[in-house]
């Protein structure tokens, strides 16, 4: 009997990411993500375009899954830990190589609907959803459970594939949140429960960062404290946030009401998540005025003469060219004046491109004396202090850093060796294609 991780995506690098779970003759993929940098460079745009799976690949857009060669056909289940595109973005354009299932969380399964069927590119396999915790068997021999983490978007788990020859647990991405406006609290007791852990690989984007991830609560305190007490009458408000950060959205929707203003969100992605959770039941958008097309949006902003009884939430937070902030201000459709407020309920991502975009729009608004809140923002990933207590909590004999760069792969590596005691071989850090056999 064997137990191999095979990696195809995401490790000793950020984003499309994809992993393969091998048990004697059959593999579960985990996450079949897209990296968001290459895809836009490709396609020019964020939303799912009309472009292959083999282009995507060749272009580093997309998990390479040749590196599984003929044991595609062994793949009995793919199972998706959340809804963010580096995580289920690969699917339109490779699921349908694979016979077979997808496994996600309801809020997950309503985005990868929106991606497929919604975005005519239809995929072959059957999507079961299924509850935040639940135990599940996938074939005779291997068994799969969802474990709740608290991360920034709604029905993140962390997956572990149970086998015969122990069990490999996915927490990609996760972070431990005491406080969230939405949702329970990640399911610690459960993680302490787990025995014969074989090997845990796990999201390390801040594992450098000497802290514990901060709590979505103090990101709705700095909304609510900077925007009630900064005098907002007769001023245009406009937020920008991540689209499917549905719970700062609905601090967004209660600060409007806290303001006295109609919330209007403008922009296809911020229509497509507020849809895919209230589908899922997890979130109610309903006294939110949501338009989702460029003509309709262009519209609204032009016939809207007093910009002061709303408060806009839009995409864009990159500053991104064809996303509604930039593009309505660029053409003068969004008609902001001297100290109205734009707020970026975000953080730069940094790579080139976002810096360069940011800095445009920045360098607009400022020209207009805009007023510019950036940064009331906190990050849905764990950091150095969470990963210890995972580590601590659920005892992983082997350990595979993914989600970030060699800095953050190593501080991982750090952290397990010197503070941890693990022995330098049971901690793997791994490029693509690089398999570790565990049994
Ligand atoms: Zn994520």
């Amino acid at each position: 009997m064997t137990l191999e991780v095979i990696p195809i995506g995401g490790f000793s690098e950020i984003g499309r990411n994809c992993v393969a779970v091998k048990h004697d003759d059959e593999i579960v993929i985990l996450d079949l993500g897209l990296m968001m940098d290459h895809y836009i460079e490709l396609t020019e745009s964020d939303d799912i375009e009309n472009i292959s799976g083999k282009k995507l690949i060749e272009g580093g857009a997309a998990p390479d899954i040749n590196i599984l060669k003929d044991l595609k056909k062994h793949v009995v289940g793919i199972c998706i830990s959340h809804g963010h595109l580096d995580h289920a973005g690969a699917i339109p354009f490779l699921a349908n190589r694979f016979d077979a299932d997808i496994h996600a969380t309801k809020m997950t399964c309503e985005v990868i609907r929106n991606l497929t069927d919604r975005d005519r590119k239809p995929i072959k396999n059957k999507l079961e959803s299924h509850p935040v915790n639940c135990r599940f068997k996938l074939t005779r021999k291997i068994e799969i459970e969802f474990i709740y983490m608290t991360h920034s978007i709604p029905q993140t788990v962390g997956i572990i594939v149970h086998t015969k020859e122990g069990s490999v647990a996915y927490l990609n991405d996760f972070k431990f949140d005491a406080s969230p406006t939405m949702g329970p609290k990640s399911n610690i007791a459960r993680i302490k429960e787990l025995k014969g852990i074989k090997c845990l690989i796990v999201d390390c984007l801040y594992a450098d960062k000497e802290m514990k991830a901060q709590s979505e609560k103090i990101a709705q305190q700095m909304l609510y404290d900077q925007l009630l007490n900064t005098d907002t009458d007769g001023r245009a408000v406009v937020i920008t946030t991540f689209a499917s950060h549905i719970a700062r959205l609905k601090t967004i929707t209660k600060l409007g009401q806290k303001m006295g203003r109609k919330v209007v969100f403008l922009g296809r992605s911020l229509a497509k998540y507020v849809h895919a959770s209230e589908q899922a039941g997890v979130a109610d958008f309903s006294d939110v005025n949501v338009i989702p097309y460029r003509v309709k949006i262009d519209s609204w902003l032009k016939d809207t003469r007093d910009y002061s009884k709303y408060l806009m939430v839009m995409t864009g937070h990159q500053g991104e060219p064809k996303a509604v902030l930039s593009r309505t201000l660029n053409t003068g459709l969004l008609r902001l004046k001297r100290d109205d407020i734009v707020v970026f309920s975000s953080k730069t991502i940094p790579v080139d491109v976002n810096i360069e975009n940011r800095k445009k729009l920045d360098d607009h608004l400022k020209h207009n004396r805009i007023r510019i809140f950036s940064d009331i923002h906190v990050s849905g990933h764990g950091a150095r202090e969470d990963h210890r207590d995972l580590l601590t909590w659920m005892k992983p004999e082997h350990l595979i850093p993914v989600h970030g760069g060699m800095k953050q792969l190593g501080a991982m590596k750090e952290l397990a060796v010197y503070d941890l005691k693990y022995k330098p071989e049971k901690v793997h850090v791994l490029y693509n294609g690089q398999s570790v056999k565990l049994a």
